[in-house]
């Protein structure tokens, strides 16, 4: 099979680290500028950073549209943690551009100020060797408060979800592309490829 091509949105935050992730994988990894370079991806990462910035620039640059529709024709999608946000249907609190296309509602900032962040060993379902724990590393992340009917959750911490799937959509509370484990990015291709092959 032609390896598929991943785009990774290049608005803001950790572009880099998810683009080296998607090329370990096997796969081939663009950062995404502008809307027409969606056109070029079998499968589009939204990354971590600051879900307002992001969320104003997707605004002005005419992302958000664009990228609903291609996820209305089944384009796979993938949301770390601020791109989670973006992602989610509803926000506990606040108000504030979201591409909205998960059925999940997501609390923002959800562990505190305090504990900024942290890192944890997760128990992954459906990854491969999902025997062995996945560390994750929480940035000033946001968890899932409630699911639809739609979404199996996959991980959670302290009995929160923060890894869940709606058929080709996927988003996690922290930040996989930053450990080296590429089980979830993984799984993510696999997404894409069952996609590409129809
Ligand atoms: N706290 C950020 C937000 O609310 C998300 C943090 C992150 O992506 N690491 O947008």
């Amino acid at each position: 099979m032609k390896k598929p091509t991943l785009g990774v949105l290049a608005l803001q935050g950790a572009v880099r680290e998810h683009l080296q992730m998607v090329e370990r994988c096997g796969a081939r990894g663009i950062p995404v500028k502008y809307p027409p370079e969606l056109h070029l991806c079998q499968g589009l990462i939204i990354p971590g950073g600051e879900s307002t910035t992001m969320g104003r620039l997707m605004t002005t640059y005419g992302f958000l549209e664009e990228i609903r529709s291609l996820v209305a024709e089944g384009m796979p999608i993938y949301g770390t943690c601020a791109g989670m946000i973006m992602m989610a249907r509803r926000l506990v609190e606040g108000d504030q551009p979201l591409l909205g296309v998960m059925d999940i509602t997501v609390r923002r900032n959800a562990y505190g100020r305090q504990v900024d962040s942290f890192e944890t060993d997760l128990v992954v379902r459906e990854i491969e060797e999902a025997e062995k724990p996945f560390r994750a590393v929480f940035i000033r992340a946001p968890w899932i408060e409630s699911v639809g009917p739609g979404v199996k959750v996959l991980a959670e911490f302290d009995g929160r979800a923060v890894l869940a799937v709606q058929g080709h959509m996927l988003v996690s509370a922290f930040h996989p592309e930053l450990t080296g484990d590429d089980r979830i990015h993984r799984y993510f291709l696999r997404l894409v490829e069952e996609r590409v092959a129809g």
